[in-house]
């Protein structure tokens, strides 16, 4: 029997979904077709010459590759008011703020129709999948989730982050409705204007609505990690709102206040339960499943930059699976999870065929094939890795995402993927070449010695490539949940300088080209700064990723940092 719940079919999206990736090679060229039937006559692609054909041969012939850079100018010329048709036919109708926290000021992409069309229909998919393990009851889900800031741009569209355009869509909340997925809190709470308020809203919310809730989720799993340690702070507070039905004083914004107060009541049998169950919990381990009993998963991307943080959702998953979420990004989405048991440090991505045409680039171990030939979605190699080339119903033509995957296997005909790292080079001083995965690993090393000791954990990192020194040297900024004594540091300091194995940095250690590893200890609460000041620059929290390396453009990001070490160590790996 097909399992229907409102306007949802889920036995129907999976047997679609299975339909198009065993005809991936095919499903791919129509949508190549389609992609340039409709946009073959916009300005960038009538100026490479591809005069109406739409075959793979002649658009790999016809149109180059490009990075962002290279669509700055037309993207600019929309965001300035130019209604002709120059990246798509469809009109634009805003414009999406990538999170560009590597780079240190976000990227202008172009925000249309389809893109909304797009994340329903991976939302739907994955939700399926996922309901098919998990299965949800009539309900609703505990979203950390919130609109960020927007202005308008010269040309009077509306600039904001993607995850905003989509929230904001008409399709958004009946798609949220059909999947069980209706965030717990008003809109008024979702687009706060206040960060701190909205996250102390969303709490009380989930926790009102705490029967209903079916799971807990975020973007990114940073978010949700961010939530629960506000609710170590502020659950006596959130326990006396509830028991005398009056909204805390913090909440002083005037949407937001009226939205809750009106939902709220005074309760004092749950802020009573509530507050028992807090007091039970020790070291607020399985927190989640204690207060949302209905709660059947906790949900959210937590490959890639996120891996930091499952450890800590772990810790308050207690019992609950964590499943990880689509791969995506603002230029558009990539591949859904079908596979919601796999846990987040082997979770993969398999390719929707139907959403955009992908080529990839050999890169056999991310040096020596820069100039490799891109090569098709099917055509890819188990075990191989490749940089994503997306084209786009949304105007990206052969664009270079900037992101490194690995095959590690397929769904049908269409690759399964995993998230490996950005791939621009994160660390460099000279020769050596260090990725976002390479200092993952070495800060995984070096927090086992950390784990050892009891209590100790590292709450967040980043990186910086010290090329004012004489020598150049890496430094690493480590925020920890507690103090730890000085040769415990050390050992973690030396043990990250020896895991950076790449030989370019062994060679130069060695001869003394590239210094000795720093290790700045910073003081607590110094990320949650960093975080603050990509939100006061129009970054949305829901879409925040900690920069891994804070590169030389991301100057008050490292005077946030360097203000608050507390303590200083240089590795003694090479003496
Ligand atoms: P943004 O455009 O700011 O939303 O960031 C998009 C980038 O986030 C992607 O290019 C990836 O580098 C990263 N990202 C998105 N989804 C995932 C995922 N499921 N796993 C790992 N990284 C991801």
């Amino acid at each position: 029997m097909l399992e229907k719940k409102g306007n949802f079919n889920m036995e129907r999206v999976i047997q679609e979904f299975d339909e198009v990736t065993r005809n991936a090679s095919r499903v791919q060229r129509e949508t190549l077709k389609k992609i340039l039937e409709e946009n073959g006559d916009t300005e960038y692609l009538q100026g490479l010459g591809l005069r109406g054909r739409t075959d793979i041969d002649s658009f790999r012939a016809c149109v180059p590759l490009v990075t962002h850079h290279d669509l700055e100018p037309y993207i600019q010329r929309i965001a300035d008011g130019d209604t002709a048709p120059i990246l798509t036919r469809k009109p634009v109708t805003s414009i999406s703020l990538s999170s560009g926290t590597t780079q240190g000021k976000p990227k202008y992409i172009v925000f249309n129709e389809e893109l909304v069309h797009n994340t329903m229909q991976i939302y739907r998919i994955s939700y399926a999948f996922r309901n098919r393990e998990f299965p949800t009851e009539k309900g609703k889900a505990l979203q950390f989730i919130y609109g960020s800031k927007q202005f308008e741009t010269k040309g009077g569209l509306t600039a904001t982050t993607a995850t905003t355009n989509v929230y904001r869509s008409h399709q958004f909340k009946s798609t949220m409705c059909d999947i069980q997925s209706q965030c717990t809190s008003p809109d008024e709470v979702i687009f706060g204007s206040d960060f701190l308020q909205s996250l102390y809203c969303h709490l009380l919310c989930g926790l009102l609505y705490a029967d209903q809730v079916q799971f807990v989720s975020a973007t990114f799993a940073h978010s949700i990690v961010v939530a629960f340690q506000s609710f170590e702070k502020d659950w006596e507070e959130l326990c006396r709102d509830i028991k005398t039905g009056v909204l805390s004083s913090r909440i002083t914004n005037p949407n937001i206040r009226n939205a809750v107060s009106a939902i709220l009541r005074p309760d004092p049998e749950l802020a009573d339960s509530i507050y028992r169950k807090c007091e039970g919990l020790s070291n607020w381990y399985g927190v989640i499943p204690e207060l949302w009993t209905n709660a059947k998963y906790v949900y959210g991307i937590m490959t890639g930059s996120m891996e930091h943080y499952t450890r800590k959702l772990r810790h308050y998953a207690g019992r609950l699976p964590l499943v990880c979420a689509e791969y995506g990004s603002s230029e558009g989405w990539i591949g859904a999870n079908v596979d919601p048991l796999t846990p987040p440090d082997s979770a993969t991505f398999v390719v929707l065929p139907d959403i955009g045409f992908f080529e990839f680039i050999p890169l056999r171990g991310m040096d020596g094939c820069e100039h490799a030939e891109p090569i098709g979605l099917t055509e890819v190699q188990v075990g191989e890795e490749y940089e994503i080339i997306m084209t786009t119903f949304a105007g990206l033509y052969r664009y270079r995402l900037g992101d490194v995957v690995r095959v590690e296997g397929f769904y049908n005909s269409t690759p399964r993927l995993k998230f490996i790292c950005r791939r621009n080079l994160i660390l460099s001083i000279n020769i050596d070449k260090n990725t976002e995965k390479d200092l993952q690993l070495a800060v995984d090393e070096a927090t086992k010695l950390l784990l050892a000791e009891k209590k100790l954990d590292l709450l967040d990192f980043t990186s910086y490539a010290d090329m004012v020194s004489d020598p150049g040297h890496y430094v690493i900024f480590w925020e920890l949940n507690a103090d730890a004594k000085d040769e415990v540091l050390q050992s973690c300091c030396d043990c990250m300088d020896r895991t950076f194995v790449d030989p370019g940095y062994v060679g130069s250690r060695r001869i003394g080209t590239i210094g000795p590893l720093e290790l700045n200890v910073v003081e607590r609460g110094t990320f949650r700064k960093v975080l603050y000041h990509f939100l006061s620059r129009g970054t949305s929290v829901g879409q925040f990723k900690t920069p891994r390396c804070v590169g030389p453009a991301n100057r008050a990001v490292l005077e946030i940092l360097n203000e608050h070490v507390i303590k200083r160590f240089f590795s003694m790996a090479y003496y």
